[in-house]
């Protein structure tokens, strides 16, 4: 598979080049898509709980705002009245801090006790009206103690530091900015994140920037609005690890899916032409299958016969492109083909042994000129006696059987003989045989395949047997595959030849050559 993989993209370079191109867009672009939503998500938690968290922190203050009264029957900032304070403030994490204030000065709180000097809020990053209250956020409380208060006449509430803290923390993880305000957006309250500069310029279109992602959510109930922002990492943030992980995953995806298209694409090709071309590059080879005389077990002859292995298809057998290069007029083309190199290859055992090579032709090739005189320019140059020649043809439907006799009459000079291939099937054999002036008759395996067992043999073959052994012809059996199927000959037929399995195989030239010398 690896091989084969490697052999396509050698032979095809640009589709795999293409492939792994598209399939790193595709893989980024599925790996980014979701990445987006990811993030996107992400945000939008983020927006969601820091909208809750300041959702929380009002209802608590709306509920200590609500205590104000209870306070108030107390001197202010008397131990009592700070002691409410203190009792009162317990059960709110969110805030820090409950304060009197006067003429805009804190003067005692539940966390300082009473201020030897009262406390200015002036010091502030940013102030905000809101309703009877006025929000400082960022406000100087002492030296490196900084906190958002809001504050009425005469009471002020601090924000505990730690309300948004683990907002800070995921915004300082994630790059994420944040920036909290009021619904029409007037009003920024404040922000989280380091980087809030850039979502506030975005969000007031100074700034744009394609690959930034922002969310919005809004209370239902309050005035109060987050909108998150990060910027969407374009090369996944220049992760190596990522980046190697995709180029990888992409290769192997885009070579696989190469190997698959090409297989396909070639697969699709038809078999003509692919057929076609083989013949033009002379892809074919050949095998010899021995032809034996039953009685004395030696080889008298052999057949010539073609093979196909197609780069892609594999073997393909003759039984299939033979009748395909007949459907298409490409026969005569393979004949010349066979004729040219099969008797090129087997000459050296022509001149060796006295023994003749059996070729299937076609019986249009029988009345081609092109096809005979190809014939004997190879007899001739290979210097091969006409008579170690046989040429094998079957009946075909549509054949002119006046044309091939007259047409065999040319060769008969030369010596070369004729054999009548596949006797026994199709519906004129016997009308062929009595037409035709053949030397040799090979008999179908479907009629040797009747001698199963040594009891059943079928009598149309016993009748065929006698009919045979009163004629001159040489019989040639197809296709013995079993001792059953020998033996039967050998007593009934001994003066046959056969030729199948039980013998031998189909075998290439140099096996055949060595079957002979021994
Ligand atoms: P065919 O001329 O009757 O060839 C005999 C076929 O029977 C061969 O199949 C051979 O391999 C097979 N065979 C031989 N002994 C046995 C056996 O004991 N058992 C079985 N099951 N099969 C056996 P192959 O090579 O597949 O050829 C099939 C047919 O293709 C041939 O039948 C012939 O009609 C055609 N063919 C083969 N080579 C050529 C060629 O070069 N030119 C042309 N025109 N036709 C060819
Ligand atoms: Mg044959
Ligand atoms: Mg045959």
């Amino acid at each position: 598979m690896k091989l084969r993989i490697l052999n396509f993209a050698i032979r095809r370079p640009r589709v795999y080049f293409v492939s792994v191109m598209l399939t790193i867009i595709l893989c980024y672009g599925i790996g980014s898509g979701s990445y987006y939503l990811y993030l996107h998500e992400k945000l939008e938690v983020y927006s969601n709980s820091i909208l809750s968290r300041s959702d929380s922190l009002i209802k608590q203050v709306q509920l200590i705002d609500g205590l104000r009264d209870e306070f108030s029957v107390y001197s202010p900032c008397s131990e009592q009245y700070l002691h409410e304070l203190r009792k009162r403030l317990w059960p709110y994490p969110l805030i820090k801090d409950i304060a009197y204030v006067r003429d805009q000065l804190v003067v005692c709180s539940a966390l300082w006790g009473k201020l030897s000097t009262p406390l200015s809020l002036n010091l502030y990053r940013n102030k905000v009206n809101r309703g009877s209250y006025i929000w400082v956020f960022d406000a100087l409380i002492e030296e490196n103690i900084i906190a958002d208060v809001l504050y009425t006449n005469n009471f002020a509430i601090t924000v505990s530091p730690f309300a948004f803290q683990r907002f800070w923390q995921e915004a300082e993880k994630m790059n994420f900015s944040a920036i909290v305000g009021d619904y029409n957006h007037k009003n920024h309250f404040f922000n989280i994140g380091n980087n809030t500069k850039l979502l506030e310029a975005i969000e007031h279109h100074q700034a744009h920037r394609l690959n930034y992602i922002i969310t919005r959510s809004c209370s239902s109930i309050e005035d109060i609005c987050v909108i998150t922002g990060a910027e969407f990492p374009i090369l996944f943030n220049n992760n190596i690890y990522i980046l190697a992980l995709l180029i990888s995953v992409s290769i192997i995806i885009g070579f696989l899916n190469s190997a698959l298209y090409i297989s396909i694409t070639e697969k699709n090709q038809s078999l003509l032409s692919r057929f076609e071309d083989a013949i033009l590059k002379e892809k074919f080879h050949f095998v010899y299958q021995p032809i034996y005389n039953v009685e004395a077990r030696s080889v008298i002859g052999a057949e010539a016969l073609i093979r196909w292995n197609d780069h892609h298809m594999g073997n393909i057998g003759p039984d299939i492109f033979i009748p395909l290069a007949e459907k298409n007029g490409l026969i005569n083309k393979v004949s010349l083909y066979v004729v040219e190199h099969a008797l090129a290859e087997f000459a050296p055992i022509l001149h060796r042994y006295n023994i003749t090579l059996s070729i299937n032709v076609n019986c249009s090739d029988i009345c081609n000129d092109v096809f005979r005189a190809k014939l004997f320019t190879i007899l001739e140059r290979e210097k091969i006696p006409g008579n170690l020649i046989m040429l094998e043809i079957t009946e075909r439907q549509n054949a002119n059987i006046e044309e091939i006799k007259k047409a065999m009459i040319l060769y008969k000079d030369s010596g070369i003989q004729f054999a009548l291939d596949d006797f026994g099937t199709g519906y004129s054999n016997l009308n062929w045989l009595s037409l035709l002036d053949v030397e040799e008759i090979k008999i179908d395996k479907s009629l040797i395949d009747c001698i199963s067992t040594e009891f059943s043999v079928n009598p149309i073959l016993t009748g065929l047997i006698g009919m045979l052994n009163n004629m001159p012809n040489l019989v040639v059996f197809e296709g013995v595959e079993t001792e059953t199927q020998y033996r039967f000959l050998l007593e009934n037929v001994p003066d046959c030849c056969a030729q199948g399995w039980y013998f031998s195989k189909p075998m290439k030239f140099e096996e055949i050559s060595a079957l002979l010398i021994c």
